[in-house]
């Protein structure tokens, strides 16, 4: 059988571990089928073979059918496109999906074969105040770990600084800024211990003195210095009260 955790905010949930599902299975056929023709569409693609090489199902041509019914999908033969209020379901799974994986990615540092699994679930769980939240969280990010775009959302909209995130890797703290330790997502356990053996755990308050050579940071009065690879795991919230 093919992958069905294909790249790019695919999911045909059909395989890995599953999650008990929120939504009946067949409207949970329909989103995916919306979704492949979202990510088919962004590598120029509406052919419905290459649709049915992405979504594993014997009722493909019944299910668009329905879906051409209910005014989602337009199809012309064998090639397929999106309505705009299939348009509009198909944006919102996307985003809810990539958001999914940055924050997995991100945040907990999970592998691409664990947030793949979960980010398909989550696609289907999160509300809308909660995908605000973690946009919000994830300062509005505006691609995938993929490198696929993220449709923005009305929080993205609302932003007021919309580039600045409310959580960075340290290395984009500017040096003399502060900020707090949110989290911590070390490629290794032994890495992490080592890090909080110096107070780098997160709710610590740091203080960016230098850059290069390496990073140098103040955590309460003790100064640690920091290579690139190991900053790049730390993320902060900068402490913006001073500068507006
Ligand atoms: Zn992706
Ligand atoms: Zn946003």
């Amino acid at each position: 059988m093919p992958n069905p955790l294909g790249p790019h905010g695919r999911c045909d949930g059909a395989g890995g571990a599953r999650p008990p599902r929120p939504v009946v299975h067949h409207s949970h056929k329909k989103d995916e089928i919306l979704e492949a023709l979202w990510t088919m569409r962004e590598d120029g693609s509406e052919s419905l073979g290459d649709l049915a090489a992405l979504v594993a199902t014997t009722r493909l041509e019944e299910i668009i059918g329905e879906m051409v019914a209910a005014g989602t999908v337009v199809r012309d033969k064998d090639n397929l496109s999106l309505t705009a209020s299939g348009e509009t379901r198909a944006r919102e799974i996307i985003r809810r999906h990539r958001l999914a994986e940055r924050l997995f990615h991100d945040v907990f540092g999970l592998s691409e074969a664990q947030w793949e699994a979960s980010a398909c679930s989550f696609e289907h769980i999160l509300d809308v105040t909660v995908v605000e939240a973690v946009c919000t969280f994830l300062g509005h990010p505006s691609v995938c770990p993929h490198e696929k775009p993220i449709p923005p959302g009305r929080c993205c909209r609302d932003a007021r600084r919309p580039t600045e995130p409310l959580v960075i890797p340290l290395t984009s703290l500017k040096v003399g800024g502060d900020a707090k330790i949110i989290y911590i997502a070390p490629r290794t356990k032994s890495r992490l211990s080592r890090l909080s053996s110096f107070g780098v755990i997160p709710g610590s308050n740091i203080h960016l003195l230098q850059r290069h050579p390496s990073y140098v940071i103040r955590i309460d009065q003790t100064n640690v210095a920091l290579e690139g690879d190991v900053a790049r795991d730390i993320f902060v919230r900068p402490d913006n009260s001073h500068t507006h």
